[in-house]
Order: C-alpha cells, then sequence, then structure tokens
C-alpha cells in the first residue's frame, strides 16, 4: 500500500505564547504524524512509503483565495517570529486590509492556527500530499495520504483549525476532472472548509459525520440543514452526533452516508480522517474505541471505489498509531483483497 508523506512536517511546531510566561504547544504536534509512520511501517502491512511530487502552486491557487499572503507572511518572519491574529472582520463584509495584524484577520478564522516562518512551506508538502496520493489513485486503488499539517477546516478564502490548505479538497479538485468525487469526512470534526469549498457543486459530494456543532468546534458549521447551494443544492450532508456517541450510533450514521454515497455514484471516494473520534481524545467526545475502526473501515471500503485516505485529526498520542494501523490494515484487506 502507497503512503504519501513528506518529513517537511517536522519543521511546524506551533505554540501558544500566554504573556505570563506560560508556553503551551498546540494539540498538532510533529510526534502526530511520527507515530503513525512508524506503527505502519512496524505492522505486518506491506508499505511503500514515497514522499509527494512538488507540485504547482496553482493547485492551491484553483481553490484558495490567500496562498500569496500566507506565502509572503511566513517568509518575513524569522525563527522565533509568530503571528496569531486577534483581531477578526466580525459580521461585516469589508476590503481587504493593508497591514497586520488585520490581514492575519481577514485569511484566518481562528486564535489556533498561528502564522511561523515555516507554516507555508509545510503545509504546502502537506497539500502535496494528498494531491500526489489523487494522481496516482486510479493506478494504485487505495492510496493513504500522511498529511501534517491536516487541512479540511479550510475554506476558499479562510483558513483556521490548525488547517492552512484543504489537503482532501485539493485531491477532489483534481477527480473531479474525471468524474464525481465523495468526500466522506470522518473527523470528529465537521469539515467545513470541504463543505465551503464544495457547496455550489454537484460533482463533488460532501459528506460529514462529526460532532454536534452546536456545541463542538467550529460551531458555526455543520448542521444538518445544510445541504448545498445552486447547483450543488442536495450535495452537502452533515450527520452531527451528540458527544459521547456510541458506536452503535456512529455506525447507523455511517450506514446513511453510505447509503447517500451509493445514490451519488461516484468514481472516486476521499476520506478524511481523524481518530479524534476516539474515547479519551482531548479533541473529541464521540465513545468509539479502536476495535471499531476496523469495522468502520470495512464498511466505507464496500463501496469498493478507488479511495485516498487522507489524514487529518486525533490528538491523543497513545493510541493513534494503532488506531490508524487497525483502520488502514482493514480497508487495505476489504478493497484489494
Ligand atoms: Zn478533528
Amino acid at each position: 500500500m502507497k503512503i504519501i508523506h513528506s518529513l517537511n512536517h517536522l519543521i511546524h511546531n506551533p505554540r501558544w505564547e500566554f504573556t505570563r510566561g506560560r508556553r503551551i504547544y498546540s494539540k498538532d504536534i510533529p510526534s502526530r504524524a511520527t507515530i503513525i509512520r512508524e506503527a505502519l511501517l512496524a505492522s505486518d502491512m506491506s508499505i511503500d512509503l514515497v514522499p509527494p511530487i512538488d507540485q504547482s502552486i496553482g493547485h492551491l491557487e484553483a481553490i484558495h483565495g490567500y496562498v500569496d499572503f500566507l506565502r509572503d507572511a511566513a517568509a518575513t518572519l524569522d525563527d522565533d517570529a509568530i503571528i496569531y491574529p486577534d483581531v477578526f472582520p466580525i459580521r461585516r463584509k469589508v476590503n481587504r486590509p493593508d497591514h497586520q495584524p488585520a490581514l492575519a484577520g481577514y485569511y484566518c478564522f481562528d486564535t489556533g492556527t498561528p502564522i511561523t516562518r515555516h507554516a507555508f512551506a509545510a503545509a504546502k508538502a502537506s497539500a502535496d500530499c494528498a494531491i500526489t496520493g489523487a494522481q496516482i489513485l486510479a493506478q494504485e486503488g487505495l492510496v493513504y495520504a500522511l498529511c501534517r499539517p491536516p487541512g479540511h477546516h479550510a475554506e476558499r478564502e479562510v483558513f483556521g483549525g490548525y488547517c492552512y490548505f484543504n489537503n482532501a479538497a485539493l485531491a477532489a479538485n483534481v477527480l473531479a476532472e474525471h468524474g464525481r468525487v465523495v468526500l466522506l469526512d470522518i473527523d470528529f470534526h465537521h469539515g467545513n472548509g470541504s463543505q465551503d469549498i464544495f457547496y455550489a457543486s454537484s460533482r463533488v459530494l460532501t459528506v460529514s459525520i462529526h460532532g454536534d456543532p452546536a456545541i463542538t468546534f467550529p460551531y458555526f458549521s455543520g448542521f444538518a440543514d445544510e445541504r448545498g447551494d445552486g447547483e450543488g443544492l442536495g450535495y452537502n450532508f452533515n450527520l452531527p452526533l451528540a458527544p459521547g456517541a456510541r458506536a452503535e450510533v456512529y455506525l447507523a450514521a455511517l450506514d446513511e452516508a453510505l447509503s447517500a454515497i451509493k445514490r451519488f455514484d461516484p468514481l472516486f471516494l476521499i476520506v478524511p480522517v481523524g481518530f479524534d473520534t476516539c474515547r479519551g481524545d482531548p479533541a473529541g467526545s464521540f465513545d468509539l474505541t479502536t476495535r471499531h475502526y476496523p469495522v468502520i473501515a470495512s464498511r466505507i471500503a464496500h463501496l469498493g471505489l478507488p479511495t485516498l485516505i487522507v489524514q487529518e485529526g486525533g490528538y491523543r498520542t497513545q493510541n493513534l498509531g494503532k488506531n490508524a494501523v487497525a483502520f488502514l490494515q482493514e480497508f487495505r484487506k476489504e478493497l484489494t483483497g
């Protein structure tokens, strides 16, 4: 099984700094990806670990309006500098400002996704993993893009939620040239970025199972009545679940999602996966355990579609590795025999 992974993520290690001298690291720490990679290599799966192709910036510009801003802002910083936006254009339409910190608040929707000297390079390498995966998917049948930083919260015009570029949406944009694509987002959080990017599209069906946004990040999207717009009406499907959702409830929602996907009759499937759905994750509240991931993988793989799995969240490092192995091993077994 091909795994696309770039070691460039290691240069991205954002931290939250507080004025009283307390320093807290972001939950998106480099060891997340390292733990998953090492667990896969130590498993009995036959792994072909390959670096991504350095993709053209045009892929990013095709769906994001802030590529130049992020690249230029990162380039101005020295090693220790961090830009955290602290002023946001809330509830008003504004023209693009010229200066920091207004620019950061114009393009970033939260205070958890800082710009550092290395943020652009790491995010570009992560995006390259997903795009490369999309480019080889037709001949491979199953590819896993081990992306970090994650991507599914990055919208067309704003980034946030630890995400800079929407890795899975970039892959979907490549595959949509060949036929209908489904994004089945099974991270604990709503894939607001992917929903935003394809909200008016009937070529990419976006489906997301996630914690109820009434009480869960990203709060302002992910509700069941968000169904798409214009040509895309009916091509966005949200399945929010209450906190503490147990496996029976989760699997029933998954079956509903899979029925909608079958009706859409896609050519390709992309699965942004986050193991923050696991019990005890500091960013999640579902009650899934490691033994449930093969069940989830098996049901999705039964669609029998060429599938690109894209890594999103998952922050409990103790079980990230075994959850990733449990999920991918079963997925490969079901899909490729
Ligand atoms: Zn998440």
